[in-house]
């Protein structure tokens, strides 16, 4: 907090003048200051004293620095790309989405997580192995499922670690429903949530009634079947239903291949909108689907969602997912100083699904400033450095194109 000075003194060490503030943990929509302290939030509200710096924001939009709660954060696996890229778009909090397990948790924890200026949580893998690549699913052969060792590496690490994934669909193999018990007999016995990715091939039926609230379903809208939907129909599956009334979160994972625009405009005609927005962002994605947090909520805008509600579901819930509400995703004073301002663009944007269809929107979310720990960091201050793509990697490519839904 800050103390009150002499006159002509600055109160605090940056103060950002005349945002529009969205907030949605208080309930703020509105142009106001925000004033930062010591990398914390000091205060937020009209005419705040002098700032030793100080940043006109007129015309922008301010909000708490963006949660993404799928990403794929480790180099080590042919996915993972390096997380600080984040930093060029307003995601101060990149989730790594089980791209380790119990063997390279620690490696990836060392040289990637502990040495990223962004923050980077993560979710732990039941594999053993984490995803190495497309090429082999990690789960084909089920004794990499370690549900003992899970959870202890999860003890081990709890300042980084939220809970367990599991990807349900062709890299189970036969064995989604057994591996999916060894995961959550994992975050049962560490109490943590497990993240659950559904893509063709998954038991969806079989697994969403087996899940607990605060368990998160991850790639809702992914349009490749054995989703939320009833095959063949229009209509969402009852289980789908029971889950979130049982308190089941869904999450978007957009990814290379989980976002269609005709399975979410269905949920939406349903009411079901997705209660976290999230990349999926990995070597394979981000080139050309999703390619950052803002590109991803501008899809979502394009869908008829509101402004705050797209803010809500990328920074506030995410924040309350992993059990950190009180100290993420938010403005509040005294919290970390994470923000996120940006501008509205108007125009005539293509953006594309994972089905290779185009909508053009009028408007897109365009970063202008993101604030990590009270320091200002302009967008493509981190560059984007991707290793090369090999032929075995084109593999996926092709893959996703052939299984696109093109109706
Ligand atoms: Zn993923």
């Amino acid at each position: 907090m800050t103390s009150q000075t002499e006159e002509g003194k600055a109160s605090y060490s940056l103060v950002l003048r005349n945002g529009h503030v969205i907030d949605p943990s208080q309930d703020l929509d509105r142009v106001t200051d925000v004033a930062i302290q010591d990398g914390k939030i000091a205060a937020v509200g009209d005419a705040l004293d002098p700032g030793l710096e100080e940043e006109d924001l007129r015309g922008r939009y301010v909000c708490p620095g963006l949660i993404d709660l799928h990403g794929h954060w480790w180099e080590g696996s042919s996915f993972g790309i390096d997380p600080d890229i984040c930093l060029n778009h307003g995601v101060t909090t990149a989730i790594d989405a089980g791209t380790t397990g119990h063997i390279n948790f620690p490696v990836f924890r060392r040289n990637q997580a502990s040495a990223a200026t962004v923050q980077v949580l993560a979710f732990v893998n039941i594999s053993s192995i984490g995803i190495p690549t497309p090429l082999v699913g990690e789960l084909e052969d089920i004794r990499f499922a370690r549900p003992l060792e899970t959870a202890r590496v999860i003890e081990a690490n709890r300042d980084l670690c939220l809970g367990v994934k599991i990807r349900e669909g062709s890299m189970t193999g036969k064995h989604g429903i057994e591996a999916l018990e060894k995961a959550i007999e994992a975050a049962t016995s560490t109490r943590v949530p497990i993240m659950v990715h559904i893509s063709k091939g998954a038991e969806t039926r079989r697994v969403l009634p087996k899940l607990r609230p605060g368990d998160i379903v991850t790639h809702c809208f992914q349009g490749r079947g054995d989703g939320i939907f009833e095959e063949g129909c229009r209509h969402l599956l009852p289980e789908v239903l029971a889950a979130r009334k049982e308190g089941v979160l869904f999450d978007i994972g957009h990814g290379a291949g989980s976002f269609s625009w005709e399975a979410a405009r269905k949920g939406f005609e349903h009411f079901f909108y997705p209660d976290t927005i999230s990349t999926d962002l990995h070597r394979f994605s981000i080139a050309r689907w999703a390619f950052d947090m803002p590109t991803v909520m501008s899809k979502f805008l394009h869908l008829g969602m509101s402004l705050p509600d797209v803010i809500l579901k990328s920074t506030r819930t995410p924040a309350k997912a992993i059990a950190k509400g009180n100290e993420l995703g938010t403005l509040k004073p005294g919290t970390v100083a994470d923000l996120f301002a940006f501008e509205i663009e108007e125009g005539h944007f293509p953006l594309e699904d994972t089905h290779l269809r185009t909508e053009h929107a009028s408007r897109r979310i365009k970063p202008a400033l993101t604030i990590k720990h009270g320091r200002r960091i302009q967008p493509g201050s981190y560059p984007v450095r991707l290793r090369p793509l090999e032929e075995c990697d084109q593999e996926l490519f092709r893959l996703i194109e052939e299984t696109a839904n093109p109706s």
